[in-house]
């Protein structure tokens, strides 16, 4: 259980001052978890160090920002449900919050989001969704294929179905890890920049230039985390990368349409998604690759994506290409992610957030923290217990 308290005694502050000093909280990964993690706990008071060669830049960078509850449950992941809906509601007050401290864009917009068909079949597949999406709590609206036009006119005429999710918004998930930077910076966090292993021994963090020593330890290492070889093999084997590949286009409003509304669409069978920045910068993705450790942008990738898009909305011709990107999602089996305690009382995850790391991270870190500081997991995050696979209850 964790053992933070925010009065620690004199001894712990005077080992504080020595370059090996005890910590309350090392994090390994900067990536959105562990950047949330890291600002809530040093509000709740803790000392926190993060160890990341390159914050920032993991999964999160890739991603495309969906903040996505309705859109994003699929069939079989009930349980995920609460997670989603729960973390969506966050959103906003934790964007203005880090806006503030920060005093940078958080780069979340609620302008919405509508899913389209392109064919029959496309139709006939979203609409099978919509009973179990209404038994779960959600209101998707089906909206004629005009409809849909109306509230969206970058869709061509290739469209059979419209379903309005208003709910699901967007942040540019790039904005928001620099802002969120930032806060942590002012929050007093520090940062070594190295790769880092938890150690056997309790209670280490081995750094390549040093040790760290901390009362607890957080591994946020995204799909890393299968690599930290002194953690239980039963969470790392539970986690896989699911690559994804991602494209970048910059559109000109004076000379194309531009959508502005996030676009998700079923084309012949195959998900394709458009997320459009205030910018104009338009983001198409995503892949879904069950490939092991490999981010490598592939012509067929980019290929498929701008086909599917294009058969959508056919101004994505006239945008310049600015970028292709891949990232692999931390997926676990069973769709929860991994959060809590582990089998040492000193060593906690906060990983195996799949393709809703995004969507998740705010309340990843206030839920963390809340368990750092008081030993208790809130609900809905106590169903995402690492305990359950090692055969405990959570
Ligand atoms: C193409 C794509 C699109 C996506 N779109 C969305 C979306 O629209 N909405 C959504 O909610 N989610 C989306 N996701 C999922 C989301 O990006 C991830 O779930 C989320 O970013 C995971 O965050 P993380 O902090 O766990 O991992 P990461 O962001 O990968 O961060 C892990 C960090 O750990 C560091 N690290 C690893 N090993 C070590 C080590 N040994 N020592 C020190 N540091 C280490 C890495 O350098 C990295 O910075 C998408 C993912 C992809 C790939």
């Amino acid at each position: 259980m964790p053992a933070f308290s925010a009065n620690r005694p004199a001894v712990s502050q005077s080992w504080e001052a020595c370059q090996n000093a005890v910590v309350d909280l090392v994090i390994i990964g900067g990536g959105i978890a562990g950047l949330t993690t890291a600002r809530e706990a040093a509000r709740a008071g803790m000392q926190v160090t993060v160890v990341d060669p390159t914050p920032t830049h993991g999964a999160s960078y890739a991603a495309a920002g969906m903040i996505a509850p309705l859109t994003e449950y699929h069939i079989g992941d009930a349980r995920l449900v609460p997670l989603l809906v729960e973390a969506a509601r966050v959103w906003p007050d934790y964007a203005r919050r880090i806006a503030g401290e920060s005093g940078l864009p958080s780069g979340y917009v609620d302008h919405g989001t509508v899913v389209v068909g392109h064919d029959a079949d496309d139709k006939a597949e979203l609409l099978r969704h919509l009973p179990a999406q209404r038994e779960l709590g959600f209101d998707p609206e089906v909206l004629t294929t005009r409809e849909v036009r109306d509230r969206e006119p970058a869709l061509g005429p290739t469209i059979s179905v419209g379903i309005a999710a208003p709910a699901d918004h967007a942040v540019h998930n790039r904005e928001f890890l620099a802002a969120l930077m930032r806060a942590n910076e002012l929050a007093g966090v520090r940062f070594v920049h190295e790769s880092a292993q938890v150690s056997a021994r309790p209670h280490v963090v081995e750094c390549e230039s040093q040790e760290l020593r901390a009362d607890h330890i957080v591994v946020a290492a995204g799909v890393d985390t299968v690599h930290q070889g002194a953690l239980e093999a039963a969470v790392r084997a539970a986690i896989r990368p699911v690559k994804g590949q991602i494209l970048r286009l910059q559109a000109d409003r004076r000379t194309s349409t531009v959508p502005t509304l996030t676009v998700r669409a079923l084309v012949r069978g195959k998900s394709v998604y458009i997320v459009p920045r205030p910018s104009g910068e338009v983001v198409v993705g995503a892949t879904v690759e069950e490939r092991q450790f490999d981010v490598g942008a592939t012509a067929a990738g980019v290929f498929e994506l701008l086909r599917d898009a294009r058969a959508i909305m056919p101004s994505v011709d006239e945008w310049a290409f600015t970028e292709s990107w891949a990232g692999m999602r931390p997926t676990t089996h069973d769709h929860l992610p991994i959060v809590g305690a582990s089998s040492r009382t000193d060593v906690h995850y906060a990983t195996g957030h799949g393709r809703n790391g995004i969507l998740l991270g705010p309340l990843t870190g206030l839920s963390m923290a809340q368990y750092l500081t008081t030993g208790t997991m809130p609900a809905p995050m106590a169903a995402a217990s690492p305990l359950r696979f090692l055969g405990e209850a959570a």
